[in-house]
């Protein structure tokens, strides 16, 4: 017996999901609109071929999810239940407008793959039950206090529509095949087994009910998605195709002939990739869990960065639709706190962690930036530093012509003497740590032994060579970033250096990964291959390692602010403390200040701090 809806079936099905379009639609457009607001400039049209496979790996296939299991395993049963289950919707909800429709598709030999389709969707449906129970059992028994937040309702709500949508599919398939309606019933093998059980039985008022529950669950679900958190259904696998392909962690150039104002302080001051990592968002809170600030106590959370400006983006779009702007509270009001945006390391963890490649940093660049060259804002402990570099081109505040002397009397020359006799061939960067401060300058010198060793033909440029810039530019200070830069530049230019080789490119217990090698570099093996040689040395690993390594506290300008509560670095030796190593390698001098610093304070100097360059030369 063919099951057929009523005719005031067909008016009340096509009036429900009319509705429902409309808010689904509605609230879409609006959030695409206000994405226009965003007067940023952003080029991501770029690359396509690398843009596609970013969106099969991780917007499809989902590989920052699966870096918890759990998390990836109950992620990728929704999701493939999601796009499987596309089928059975249209095919369901035709049945208002024509009974028996079935989803046309290919058949290979005459052997249509309706059936297949049917098998997948039976499975998935059941997949998709288990993945909803496993996502509440994790909110409601695990408890992780990643997820403790006021986004759970929404959460749950989310998750007993998709339980509810699955089962009802189910439940309608075995109503359909208890009447004898449903097609190819062989291919429905869960159904049927309802059926079998006597759980569901042949009476059309059950298919009835079925049918309007399976179809009122979707379109209410459809419209409520896009007022919820989970519009990131939608904008999630967006997000990734659009992700950045600069290198991992360069700062965007601020244009300085700009007259208004620089950095950003309100939201459609941001891009609209910016803004889209705010509908992209599944407030999983993996960022704030990776972030060294907010576990040591600082009022920091990089989520709330993200959804605070999304929920921001709601509230004020339409006033900045009509051009009000004027008296809305700005973005350190309504996003994030000045003070929780000082205190960044942008260690780059929460955007290492974050599965739909959001980008927390650039955010808080720009928003320091306002602070810095807009409003005249920043720590006062910073302003030392920063007048040092402008004056002696180091935040140590050394006079600059004191740059070589950790150098005196190894006989290294200088690009400036250097004859083409001795055919230079690599310029080794010094860096300020390793010039200025002590315990780094003993790593200098072992690293360059090591060079001379290697037969390394190298001159340094002593007195001529400046802060890099990252400091300031990481602070927010751009234009004393860009002034250095473009010394150091010159400076480059005027000798025709090609090879550059500085103290962190060397291939390097337990090892600190410092952040700026790591994740910004994917620098993890080198060190650790060399620490594997260097004989008499048994490498220990921390927990928290390579790319979930714990950052320092230094980066960011960090080094040169004060820090209240817990310290980064007092944390980051409870790690180190927690393997029972007697010593610490790392390859970066900043962290090496802070890890010396660390145990100094905590009166374990017996953990004994070596930068891998001083490993290497007393093992040559
Ligand atoms: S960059 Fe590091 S310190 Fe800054 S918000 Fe992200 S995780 Fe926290
Ligand atoms: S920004 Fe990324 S990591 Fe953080 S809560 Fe949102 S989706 Fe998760």
């Amino acid at each position: 017996m063919r099951m057929v809806l009523s005719a005031l079936d067909t008016y009340a099905a096509t009036l429900f999901i009319v509705v429902s379009l409309t808010i689904f639609g509605r609230k879409l457009y609006l959030r695409i609109r206000y994405l226009f607001l965003a007067k940023g400039q952003e080029r991501r049209w770029d690359h396509v071929p690398t843009r596609l496979k970013n969106f099969i790996v991780y917007g499809i296939f989902q590989r920052k999810v699966a870096r918890e299991w759990y998390a990836g395993v109950l992620h990728s049963f929704i999701f493939w239940a999601f796009v499987i289950l596309g089928a059975s919707v249209v095919e369901i909800t035709a049945q208002a407008y024509a009974s028996g429709w079935q989803v046309p598709t290919p058949s290979i030999a005459g052997f249509s793959l309706n059936g297949p389709l049917y098998l997948a969707e039976e499975v998935i449906a059941v997949l998709g039950a288990v993945g909803v129970g496993m996502a509440l059992y994790r909110r409601y028994v695990i408890r992780p206090k990643k997820l403790m937040h006021e986004g759970m309702l929404d959460a749950t709500i989310v998750l007993l529509f998709i339980l509810g949508i699955v089962t009802s599919l189910l439940l309608y398939n075995a109503a359909d095949i208890a009447l004898g309606s449903a097609a190819l019933p062989a291919w429905k093998p869960i159904s049927s087994t309802l059926v079998r059980l006597s759980i569901i039985p042949a009476d059309p008022s059950w298919w009835h009910l079925f049918w309007w529950t399976h179809v009122v669950l979707l379109f209410s679900f459809l419209a409520y998605v896009p007022h919820s958190k989970h519009m990131h259904i939608i904008f999630a696998i967006v997000n990734t195709f659009f992700m950045d392909l600069t290198p991992s962690g360069a700062i965007k150039k601020a244009d300085l002939e700009k007259t208004e104002t620089f950095g950003v302080s309100r939201v459609e001051q941001l891009s609209w990739r910016q803004l889209l990592d705010g509908y992209a968002c599944t407030e999983c809170g993996r960022c704030t869990d990776a972030c060294p600030a907010n576990a040591t106590g600082k009022p920091l959370n990089p989520m709330r960065i993200i959804t605070n400006m999304r929920d921001t983006l709601d509230a004020q779009g339409a006033a900045i639709l009509a051009g009000k702007v004027e008296g809305l509270p700005d973005m350190f009001e309504t996003v994030h706190s000045k003070e929780g945006i000082w205190a960044c390391t942008t260690c780059y963890a929460c955007v290492y962690e974050c599965p739909v490649m959001n980008e927390h940093v650039p955010k808080i660049i720009e928003m320091r930036r306002h602070m810095v060259l807009t409003q005249g804002e920043m720590p006062p402990e910073t302003r030392d530093a920063m007048r040092n570099i402008e004056q002696n081109f180091n935040p140590w505040g050394i006079g600059w012509d004191q740059r070589a002397r950790w150098a005196e009397g190894l006989g290294i020359p200088m690009m400036a003497e250097a004859t083409s006799a001795q055919g230079i061939e690599v310029l080794y960067w010094v860096g300020c740590a390793a010039s200025f401060d002590d315990r780094n300058r003993k790593v200098a010198q072992a690293f360059a032994r090591i060079l001379q060793k290697a037969g390394v033909r190298f001159a340094i440029l002593g007195p001529e060579e400046k802060c890099t810039g990252d400091p300031p530019r990481r602070l927010g200070n751009e234009y004393l970033a860009q002034t250095m830069i473009m010394g150091n530049v010159e400076t480059l230019n005027r000798y025709g250096v090609t090879r550059i080789v500085a103290t962190e490119v060397l291939q390097f217990l337990t090892y600190h990964d410092a952040c700026y090698l790591g994740r910004y570099n994917d620098v993890y093996e080198e060190p650790r291959d060399v620490l594997y040689r260097i004989p008499g040395v048994r490498v220990v690993e921390m927990e928290k390692s390579r790319d979930r390594g714990f950052c320092c506290g230094a980066g960011g300008a960090r080094m040169w602010m004060e820090e209240r509560g817990e310290k980064v670095n007092h944390r980051r030796l409870s790690h180190i403390e927690e393997t029972h190593a007697n010593a610490v390698a790392t390859a970066c001098p900043y962290c090496l200040i802070m890890l010396d610093d660390a145990a100094k304070t905590k009166n374990r100097e017996d953990i004994r701090r070596y930068d891998i360059a001083e490993l290497l030369d007393r093992s040559l």
